[in-house]
């Protein structure tokens, strides 16, 4: 596969994660817990983690927030974790930052919104105040646009400037270029505050798939800073996964975004790692990184009259979800592995042979036997009713054969 030229962008370490172009595009989540509530947001950190996640985020949008930061990360580092925390500031991110000093040590980046952190003045000391923290502190912050608080008086101007003008734009046009100067002049006032290139991020977000390209591809022209990527708002389930991958794709394999967020609405009490995943998952599918082994299923068709097949691929992907945890920390490098799971033999043996693993279970009217092919030889045939089982012994013993650790004795 032809590698990705990435966008050449300064690094930016961030807790000790580092992100620009010489470094992986990392995976980031925010929480969703009431930062107040310390232990919630300990465990949903803590959860968010372990599906990977290398960034979290958490709303610091009130005093008692502010006030649990530390104790958070406190706990966190007493559980093993030391992923990096970042505070996200709104409105009153300059007083917060200013009264709570632990927390603005603790917090390993801030995220500043330039679109509504000096609302209602006609200076930015709010902005500024919030940056000669970071310098205090020596903290990167992201400069995060958004087009739902994108700053109103920035966008009036351009927009009367665009009305008066011998051939004017398209009212869309002139926000997503506001967006882009929104984040660009600010960008430059960070710096002129005291920041340096490798202690700034932008983000300029938006909900539609297409203003995201176009938004992106222009900010990505016209600096050199590090780009955090993502859809806002995506919506819910399929939708937002679809939409998500849709807009960052293409960017992604344009060598665009440094860092990623997928924002997946939950279900209710819904599980809010899904977001990490999907990151994942997009970054894998496009080649990027990889993360978790990959399994190829057929869709099924009239010659799978039973549910068989599906139940298999679900357990074996279930399998290998359950299985991750420790397999990273014994055998590094499985989350290389592809697997293959097809439905009858019309396509099995072939996809079969293209993974590490593969079974072609038996259509209707075939024969009830399931080939297993291993490294693209025939490796056995599985009958019976525990195939199941027993191709998950041929996984395991795969995995610790190919991947675990050659221990030499001294
Ligand atoms: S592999 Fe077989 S069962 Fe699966 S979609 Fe193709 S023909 Fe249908």
């Amino acid at each position: 596969m032809p590698e990705i030229q990435r966008r050449r962008a300064v690094t930016v370490n961030i807790g000790g994660v580092r992100v620009g172009s010489d470094s992986p595009v990392v995976v980031q989540s925010m929480t969703n817990t009431d930062t107040a509530d310390v232990e919630s947001s300990v465990q949903q950190i803590a959860a968010l983690a372990r599906a990977g996640s290398e960034m979290v985020r958490v709303t610091v949008n009130n005093d008692e927030a502010a006030k649990a930061v530390p104790a958070i990360v406190g706990e966190l580092a007493k559980k093993g974790w030391s992923t990096p925390i970042i505070g996200d500031f709104h409105y009153n991110g300059h007083l917060l930052l200013k009264k709570y000093p632990e927390t603005a040590k603790a917090l390993a980046k801030y995220r500043i919104n330039p679109g509504n952190v000096s609302i209602g003045r006609k200076d930015d000391d709010n902005f500024r105040t919030m940056v000669e923290v970071a310098v205090e502190h020596q903290k990167p912050v992201r400069i995060g646009v958004n087009w739902g608080s994108l700053d109103q008086a920035l966008l009036t101007k351009m927009m009367d400037e665009n009305s008066k003008s011998a051939s004017p734009l398209p009212a869309r046009d002139v926000m997503m270029e506001a967006m882009v100067v929104s984040a660009l002049d600010n960008a430059a006032a960070a710096e002129r505050y005291g920041l340096r290139r490798d202690q700034i991020i932008l983000s300029a977000k938006v909900s539609g798939v297409r203003d995201l390209i176009d938004v992106y591809t222009e900010l990505a022209k016209r600096c050199d800073y590090a780009l955090h990527l993502g859809l806002t708002e995506a919506g819910m389930g399929m939708k937002g996964v679809v939409a998500s991958a849709a807009g960052l794709a293409p960017l992604l394999l344009s060598g665009i975004g440094d860092t990623i967020r997928v924002s997946l609405t939950p279900t209710p009490g819904g599980d809010r790692s899904e977001e990490v995943r999907c990151g994942q998952q997009i970054l894998q599918s496009l080649g990027i990184r990889s993360f978790m082994p990959q399994v190829t299923s057929c869709p099924g068709c009239g010659r799978t009259t039973s549910t068989y097949f599906q139940e298999l691929a679900e357990r074996i992907q279930g399998y290998l979800v359950a299985s991750m945890p420790e397999w990273k920390k014994q055998y590094p490098g499985v989350e290389e592995l592809k697997l293959a799971v097809m439905g009858c033999i019309v396509n099995g043996p072939g996809e079969s042979k293209h993974a590490n693993i593969g079974i072609s279970l038996p259509g209707t009217f075939e024969e009830p036997k399931a080939p297993v092919y291993v490294d693209g030889k025939l490796f056995t045939t599985l009958k019976g009713d525990q195939i199941v089982e027993e191709f998950q012994v041929i996984l395991d013993e795969y995995v610790e054969k190919r991947y675990g650790r050659v221990l030499v004795e001294v």
